[in-house]
């Protein structure tokens, strides 16, 4: 049935009680994680040094397809969830455009982003094991946001590392992360091997994702009852982030309509995944045509240009080798402003499905991503991450498509998160002082 409606709702019993584990039903299972040193096969129990036993679990879970979320973080879950499924009719009108966009709002969560669902479940994780700390590390600060709330919740202690370009750009994440109580370290620090090994070389050096990860592992492991968590690329992270799609995927049904295209914007892969498995599913095993198309930064292209092969996910080499479409783990991204996306390496299960032909990438150059996200906020109101704008863009350039064509296709994307803490980012994009960045290999 067609309706006009423009937002979609579930009742709070129609929140998801599982997660959808795409491993277990893919035709090509992703490849074992190797020890960094003896190249072996890892299991489970080979990373509860570092995290926490369940997540290490899920992570190597090829069996399952369906996880139960825990009572206490549905129950969280209910704060902010279901976000809204919104029909973009602004957007569609912009563009003078036959397609019907729709968004799945994940910017309505109290962080303002999707990163809050898998926080929470593995906050819960680790409670419930008894670990008294957390530490992560955080680009933009969302991921850190979302920890220091999760913690909090939960009755932990949280210390994020901040990549320092981000410490400095965004102070108000910083900001959110204290008032939540965490401890904020902006990243390279001196307190770390990692850190002082890279400022010793490069006093300048702006930081990374992948430098911060190896600060907080390298904590993890000398902190007696201290857990580290992750926002990305690893799987069980994905897992978490499937409430988005299963309830997309409900209120879909309830506009009437299947999507498509699936597009999400591509740091390490949780939203798009989170969005784009539960639909997946429906390619796997019903016949469904969707194409799934991951929209990630010209400056930091691992889907495009990286090389699927073993890498690690930090810069000092402490995580285990990933079998992994990767720029390589001493990659330093452009300075662009959507710190969430400067990242080497893409996750595991979306690797494994690009090479498999599954999916598709895009490249978005940095002032395309901004003048998709302003057209956008003029359009539906809602300013977007810096991150979520690459998802804008490519939205963009598959209405445009299917205007040139007359072809009224269903397009869905997630709306990752929003942008009203990065307005400085916005602000140098209309001073005309922001510029695109060549990847050079
Ligand atoms: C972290 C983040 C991303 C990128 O991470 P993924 O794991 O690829 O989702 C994208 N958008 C927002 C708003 C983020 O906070």
């Amino acid at each position: 049935m067609k309706t006009n409606q423009k937002r979609f709702f579930l009742s709070e019993k129609e929140i998801p009680t599982q997660w959808y584990n795409i491993q277990a039903e893919m035709p090509n299972k992703p490849m074992p994680p190797l020890h960094p040193a003896t190249r072996e096969a890892l299991k489970a129990e080979d990373l509860y040094g570092v995290f926490c036993k369940e997540c290490s679990r899920q992570e190597l879970d090829q069996q399952h397809p369906w996880i139960d979320i825990p009572e206490p973080v549905r129950n969280l879950y209910r704060t902010y969830r279901s976000t809204p499924l919104v029909r973009a009719y602004g957007l569609e009108r912009a563009l003078d455009t036959p397609a019907h966009i729709y968004f799945k709002n994940e910017s309505v969560s109290p962080v303002g982003s999707h990163k809050l669902n898998s926080a929470l479940a593995q906050a819960y994780y680790c409670k419930q094991e008894g670990v008294t700390n957390i530490t992560t590390e955080t680009g933009a600060g969302q991921w850190g946001t979302a920890v220091a709330y999760a913690a909090q919740v939960f009755g932990l202690e949280a210390a994020v590392y901040q990549v320092k370009i981000s410490y400095e750009q965004k102070p108000y994440r910083r900001s959110i992360m204290q008032l939540y109580g965490a401890q904020v370290i902006p990243s390279p620090s001196m307190s770390t091997r990692a850190g002082k090994d890279i400022l010793t070389n490069d006093p300048n050096n702006q930081g990374s994702l992948g430098t911060a990860i190896s600060e907080a592992i390298e904590l993890a492991r000398e902190t007696p009852n201290c857990k580290y968590v992750l926002g990305s690329v690893l799987n069980h992270v994905a897992l978490h982030q499937t409430v988005i799609g299963l309830e997309a995927e409900k209120q879909m049904e309830m506009a009437g309509e299947y999507p498509d295209v699936v597009i999400g914007c591509f740091g390490g892969g949780s939203n798009f995944g989170g969005i784009a498995f539960p639909f997946m599913r429906h390619n796997l095993s019903d016949g469904k045509q969707t194409r799934f198309v991951a929209a990630e930064p010209a400056s930091c292209p691992k889907l495009t240009h990286g090389k699927f092969c073993y890498d690690f996910g930090d810069v000092a080499g402490y995580t285990p080798l990933l079998p992994m479409y990767s720029l390589g783990h001493d990659f330093m991204p452009a300075n662009i402003h959507a710190g969430g996306l400067r990242y080497h390496g893409a996750g595991v299960i979306v690797s494994q499905l690009l090479k498999d032909g599954l999916m598709e990438a895009v490249d978005i150059r940095q002032l395309e991503s901004f003048s998709a996200g302003i057209l956008f906020a003029k359009a539906e109101g809602i300013v977007p991450a810096p991150e979520s704008c690459h998802a804008i863009a490519a939205v963009i350039r598959e209405a445009e498509r299917c205007k040139l064509a007359g072809a009224q296709k269903v397009i869905l994307f997630n709306l990752s998160g929003h942008g009203l803490i990065d307005m400085t980012a916005y602000d140098n994009y209309l001073a005309g002082n922001l510029r695109d960045y060549e990847y050079t290999e």
